[in-house]
């Protein structure tokens, strides 16, 4: 082999090597990487949907969301997520008060998802809405009596009420928000008379609550609507009904599901585009299917189960306070020996 054949042999490996360079940096830019928190099957389809319509590839991982923050955290400006994605505004907070976040700020966003299921400074945004509310027994309670989360702390309600632990996110943002709406004192009070009518130590989950009213453990709870939604579609006979908390005050206390672009994405142009994807109509529409939540787009309508519930009005707190009130709604909960 000649000097001449070397070099253009040599030439033609690095040309090869140059365009599967630029193949891979097409690949990736052609795709999202999304860490979630939410279950594959609840995102799956969503973003499916979302490569059939623009031809980019969706990758993910799903895990537990403290496992996922984690992570990100130790893979720092090496991390492969574009996005993160979990439930509940005080883990989407916490993300952001780490710093795994960068703010995206998009008309389609803000026209979208109400700006009080976003946080500020657009770090991340809501995408399905959850209604925190009253669960009770048909057979043993008159809903006439029933009226806001304060007053399940009165006497009428005494050894009659079931609890969902503090230690889950979904009590803190719930009582984060009450410091927020009454001030530190009164909610302070409200959970002591919370603490007073247990009829049982706090459950694990809001299913088991709800399995407790319907064994006559005890007669009122607070759940997540779409658990509800889930026992009520296996059970329709089922004598446990919704009601909506605080309609003459400041509304049903309201979270979210939502995402955010993460501070060291590769691919910000796309994860962008896949976050306003999943705040349009389309998205909503299947979000809202999936797991009995209320879309976060609110020209989206429910699902027949869901919309079945009835209007009702939501606490318009921004809920960025969930996280920001959360340490002290912890240490409220310590305090009045809510377990
Ligand atoms: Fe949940």
């Amino acid at each position: 082999m000649n000097i001449k054949v070397l070099i253009s042999s040599a030439v033609m490996v690095a040309i090869i090597m140059m365009s599967s360079i630029t193949a891979v940096q097409a690949a990736a830019n052609d795709t999202v990487t999304v860490y979630s928190a939410r279950k594959e099957h609840l995102i799956k389809p969503l973003f499916k949907s979302f490569t059939e319509e623009t031809g980019i590839q969706v990758e993910y991982l799903t895990g537990k969301g403290a496992a996922l923050i984690e992570r990100l955290k130790l893979e720092g400006e090496h991390t492969p997520a574009d996005m993160f994605m979990t439930v509940d505004a005080g883990n989407l907070w916490y993300a952001g008060s780490e710093d795994l976040f960068q703010p995206i700020k998009t008309e389609k966003i803000q026209n979208n998802i109400p700006k009080h299921l976003r946080d500020p400074k657009g770090l991340w945004t809501g995408l399905s809405i959850r209604a925190r509310t009253i669960v009770y027994s048909t057979d043993r309670v008159n809903a006439s009596k029933l009226s806001t989360y304060a007053n399940l702390a009165s006497p009428e309600w005494k050894d009659r009420l079931c609890l969902r632990t503090s230690k889950k996110i979904y009590t803190k943002s719930l009582v984060a928000s009450m410091i927020y709406n009454h001030g530190e004192k009164e909610a302070g009070n409200i959970i002591s008379g919370w603490v007073g009518n247990l009829a049982a130590t706090p459950n694990a989950k809001d299913s088991h609550v709800m399995n407790a009213i319907l064994a006559g453990q005890c007669d009122v709870g607070l759940v997540n609507t779409y658990y509800y939604g889930r026992l009520i579609e296996k059970d329709p006979a089922a004598p446990l009904k919704l009601f909506w908390a605080n309609q003459d005050t400041t509304g049903v206390h309201v979270n979210v599901s939502g995402a955010g672009v993460t501070k060291y994405a590769s691919n910000v142009a796309g994860a962008t585009k896949l976050l306003e994807w999943l705040s349009s109509s389309k998205a909503q529409s299947i979000y809202g299917s999936l797991n009995k939540e209320y879309p976060a787009n609110s020209n989206v309508a429910s699902d027949d189960i869901v919309s079945a519930w009835g209007e009702f009005k939501q606490d318009d707190m921004n809920l960025s306070q969930a996280g920001i009130l959360q340490a002290k709604a912890v240490r409220m909960m310590q305090i009045k020996g809510y377990k």
